[in-house]
């Protein structure tokens, strides 16, 4: 779970969720960042879904209606899974 920078409080899985587009932090009102090392990791975790997808196209050619359901379970459970790999930072951090 990713914990302030600022105030040291970790967040949980509810407030991660409700903060992950603005990650402002719920304890101390501080606007923090997402750490390069987790922004990484995070655009891994994007990556899953198209390739789930793809691969399952490949065995099944899925319908498109089956393809959307199967597109937005991944993204939900993609959503549940990302403020395990969120980590936050005081300063906006780029890719070394
Ligand atoms: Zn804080």
């Amino acid at each position: 779970m990713p914990t302030c920078q600022n105030c040291q409080q970790t967040w949980t899985w509810f407030q991660s969720v409700k903060n992950m587009f603005r990650l402002k932090c719920p304890y101390c009102g501080m606007k923090q960042y997402q750490s390069a090392n987790s922004k990484k990791k995070t655009s891994i975790l994007s990556i899953i879904p198209i390739a789930i997808i793809f691969l399952v196209n490949v065995f099944s050619s899925l319908t498109l209606g089956a393809g959307a359901i199967l597109l937005i379970a991944l993204l939900v459970a993609m959503f549940g899974f990302y403020p395990f790999l969120l980590q936050l930072s005081n300063e906006e951090e780029f890719y070394p």
